[in-house]
């Protein structure tokens, strides 16, 4: 009797756990749908992870999961993944923005890990990345053009620059949201080239900015420029320079997104 009556106890605690989890599952999507978590950035945010030159995200949807870039240093980068305790295995999907090696530095040990996925990289991308992926046996997949790689995820394709990039842009109810690599074809004709194509204007955008040569006027320009392309919130960070970052965080204030290694972006 005793025994069917903890069995009943154990069964009623077991029910009340799963409903719980259940619970807290719904209240969480319905709180951000998106979330990005910086993997890899020159720029500190949370104890325990390494800060270095280069970028890296993890995009996750409710239905799937992308890899955005994947820093310089393959050690930096595994480690950063643990630290994060992000599964490579629930990655669907890789975007590298560019060939340069801040950006495809963790790619090789990312495959060792995962290559069942499709690599997004560029046609001009040098043989020895291209290399990285096929020796791995992973798919390498070029857009030329816009392109909606997954439901509202959009490549921007080619872009011209110092050397070629591409960005990544999801469509949201609120707007575009916008990521980016280094932004070498120039940060406002990359959100010029999404507005236009798909007709929406940008709600937010962060990644590498590269504008470490400007000046405070012309740092000025850029953000008046951005905010007449919708921008309402933004993060610069990695090559953007120090001094450039300063006067984005002062410009958008409580809508400034904070960057930095282990931060999570949500909309
Ligand atoms: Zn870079
Ligand atoms: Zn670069």
């Amino acid at each position: 009797m005793k025994r069917i009556f903890r069995l009943a106890l154990l069964l009623v605690l077991l029910i009340t756990s799963i409903q719980y989890l259940a619970y807290s599952n719904v209240l969480d999507k319905s709180e951000s749908d998106i979330k990005v978590t910086i993997i890899y950035d020159n720029y500190d945010f949370k104890d325990g992870l390494k800060s270095d030159w280069g970028f890296s995200c993890l995009i996750e949807f409710p239905d799937k999961t992308i890899l955005f870039d994947t820093g310089a240093r393959p050690g930096v980068f595994e480690k950063n993944l643990k630290a994060l305790n992000i599964d490579p295995q629930s990655i669907d999907m890789v975007v590298v923005s560019h060939d340069h090696y801040d950006h495809t530095g963790g790619l090789s040990t990312f495959l060792e890990l995962n290559n069942k996925v499709p690599v997004y990289i560029l046609k001009s991308f040098s043989d020895k990345t291209k290399e990285i992926i096929t020796e791995n046996n992973a798919k390498i997949v070029c857009e030329h053009e816009l392109t909606e790689i997954s439901k509202n995820v959009f490549l921007s394709g080619e872009l011209q620059g110092k050397i070629e990039e591409q960005s990544l842009a999801i469509n949201t109810d609120k707007g575009l949201v916008v990521i980016t690599g280094c932004s070498h074809p120039g940060i406002n004709k990359i959100l010029e080239h999404f507005k236009s194509s798909l007709n929406k204007d940008i709600y937010m955008v962060f990644g590498g900015f590269h504008l470490m040569r400007m000046n405070d006027e012309e740092i000025e320009q850029i953000i008046t420029k951005m905010r007449s392309l919708g921008v309402q919130k933004c993060g610069a960070t990695h090559c953007t320079g120090k001094k450039q970052i300063k006067q984005f965080k002062n410009a958008f204030g409580k809508n400034y997104v904070q960057m930095g290694v282990g931060n999570v972006v949500e909309f």
